[in-house]
């Protein structure tokens, strides 16, 4: 069957698939960007009258891999600074402030002025912000803009990548007209993509074709190219949702993250640009379904009892959504021709807000790889070329689904020993500055 001709094919053009195809076009490859929307991922979305606004937490490491693929203006103007970070384990009948651990940009201060001469214009005297949070709509459409404008990127919406055959010389992608929103725990809907991957191989009527040296799976958690290239997860349901949504309040946030632990689950509130802040909450599927469907002003009630009161009265901004909470990690991150990124690789509970930022060090990993091959003349959907970007990322990934697991587990039980130790320890760890320091650079990607 012939295709069009192409170096790379990234299939899915989420944060971590725009971001994928900037990356190496930048570095002198060709690549086709196939999507299944038809339309950038949330942009329907947010036509509407009152659009979810969801917020990313970015670490600085994600700022600096940004700046360097020139979109580091229209980020600023964009997103707003994380200062300090507060992580408080509360409990519902014991009130919201139990004990505290507190991370301010200060305690980064040395490591981020021996940096700061190689860093970005967000640098100024050792003075960093742990990381900054953006909106979703806002990032997405900076990234689809920019990929727009690269000359060495065929974008082609409204495709689904249903199948594929690889061989000594290539691999040819097939295609299909999407004709709905496609299975995504980031879209809030939970659907199974193997009925797309399967309903492919019994047909022969693909739209469309393309020949590259290799695919890059950047089509989310429920990925159809890793199901296909035969790939398992290991997975662990948390038995939670997460909602989603923006609030308005009357006193500045002061670019202050918090975190609040229940053994219910998480509750995060993120800086977002005026004063305004984005809350993740995580708890169980009735609870938040209730949550969801409940009167606004009902809701703001609930959510002033979780924030307390340090930012005055506080209104709900946009509309509520929510999302499934799962750990899936792929046992392998290649195969013949095929690399996995981001959350197709792996998917995390949010806790730590730190999915994207994973997914764009496995973009940068990649992109080192696939540039090194290209300047040796190798072929890039070679097994030596692609395991060699398998071992680099390999750790980065064990380390973060240990950390928020591990937090999950930790914070997610209610023995009152454990509890003991929670508690007694990050009243410990809040006085130990070098711990602090780590944790700062933790939040930063350092
Ligand atoms: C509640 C919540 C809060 C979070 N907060 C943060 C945070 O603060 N910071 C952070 O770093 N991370 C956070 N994350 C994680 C982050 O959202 C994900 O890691 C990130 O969105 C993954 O991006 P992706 O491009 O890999 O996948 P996705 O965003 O799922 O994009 C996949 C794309 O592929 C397309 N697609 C699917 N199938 C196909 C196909 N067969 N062919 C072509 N296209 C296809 C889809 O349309 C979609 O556009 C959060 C996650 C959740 C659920």
């Amino acid at each position: 069957m012939a295709g069009a001709e192409t170096t790379a094919v990234v299939a899915g053009g989420g944060a971590v698939g725009l971001t994928t195809a900037l990356a190496l076009a930048k570095k002198g490859l060709k690549v086709i960007l196939v999507e299944a929307r038809r339309e950038q991922a949330n942009a329907a979305q947010h036509k509407k009258d009152h659009p979810t606004i969801r917020a990313w937490a970015l670490a600085q490491s994600s700022w600096n891999f940004l700046y360097k693929l020139g979109l580091g203006t229209e980020l600023q103007a964009v997103s707003s600074p994380i200062w300090d970070m507060r992580i408080v384990e509360a409990h519902p009948l014991r009130g919201v402030d139990s004990r505290k651990l507190h991370v301010s940009h200060r305690d980064a201060v040395d490591r981020a002025r021996a940096t700061a001469a190689d860093e970005n214009g967000q640098a100024t005297n050792g003075a960093r912000p742990l990381g900054c949070v953006v909106e979703e709509h806002a990032l997405l459409d900076l990234l689809s803009r920019a990929v727009a404008l690269e000359a060495n990127i065929r974008c082609e919406r409204g495709l689904r990548v249903v199948d594929f055959e690889s061989d000594a010389r290539g691999i040819e992608v097939m295609t299909r007209a999407s004709n709905e929103e496609p299975a995504a725990d980031n879209a809030g809907q939970a659907s199974s993509p193997s009925s797309s991957s399967s309903s492919a191989s019994s047909s022969s009527s693909f739209e469309r074709c393309f020949r590259a040296q290799v695919l890059l799976a950047c089509d989310g958690r429920h990925s159809a190219v890793r199901t296909r290239a035969g790939i398992s997860c290991r997975r662990r349901d948390y038995g939670q949702r997460a909602l989603v949504c923006a609030l308005s309040h009357e006193r500045e946030h002061g670019g202050v993250a918090v975190e609040w632990f229940m053994p219910s689950g998480t509750f995060a509130s993120l800086p977002l640009l005026g004063r305004r802040s984005g809350i993740v909450w995580c708890d169980s599927p009735s609870r938040i379904e209730r949550l969801v469907s409940m009167e606004a002003s009902d809701f703001e009630r609930h959510v002033s009892v979780r924030f307390g009161s340090w930012l005055g009265a506080l209104s709900l901004s946009g509309a509520r959504t929510s999302y499934p909470v799962s750990l899936s990690v792929a046992r392998r991150y290649v195969s013949d021709r095929v690399a996995l990124l981001g959350d197709s690789a792996h998917g995390i509970h949010p806790l730590a807000g730190q999915g994207l930022n994973l997914g764009w060090r496995d973009v940068a990993a990649l992109t080192e790889v696939l540039s090194e091959g290209l300047s040796l003349g190798e072929d890039l959907g070679s097994e030596a070329l692609l395991s060699r970007y398998e071992r680099r990322r390999l750790g980065d990934v064990r380390r973060l689904v240990m950390l928020t697991d591990g937090l999950q587990r930790l914070f997610g039980n209610d023995s009152g020993l454990l509890r003991t130790a929670r508690l007694s320890g990050m009243g410990l760890l809040d006085r130990v500055p070098a711990f602090k320091r780590r944790m700062a650079m933790a939040a930063a990607g350092a």
